[in-house]
């Protein structure tokens, strides 16, 4: 079994060793997952881009915590809906290869809708 498939069954077996399934609605796990990136993105507010590299081991500790919450939901929310996360992940690199190509955009950021 590769390791984001055991992850998978573990996060299933976490929820339901605890009757949590009943709450795992996709709609309940998309908005868990954006209240946990909410709490990522409070380490970083106000931050400048130097201060954003520099953690200390505490402040890293917490934001390793918050990016496993995140990891966490979607890949129990990927669960519920069946979907194949790393297939998907994939196949959206893909698309963005399409819609970014790199000798076009190289050292541009802005969206690619802003491009002629
Ligand atoms: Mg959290």
């Amino acid at each position: 079994m590769d390791p984001l498939h055991a992850l998978t069954e573990q996060i299933r077996s976490f929820a339901r060793e605890r009757d949590w399934d009943q709450f795992h609605s996709p709609k309940n796990l998309s908005m868990a997952l954006i209240a946990e990136a909410a709490e990522l993105l409070e380490h970083f507010q106000w931050a400048t881009e130097e201060q954003s590299y520099a953690l200390g081991p505490d402040k890293l500790q917490e934001v390793k915590h918050e990016i496993a919450d995140v990891f966490i939901y979607l890949i129990r929310l990927s669960d519920r809906l069946n979907i194949d996360l790393l297939a998907a992940a994939r196949e959206k690199l893909e698309l963005n290869k399409q819609k970014y190509p790199a000798d076009k955009v190289r050292g541009d950021a802005r969206k690619y809708s802003d491009y002629d």
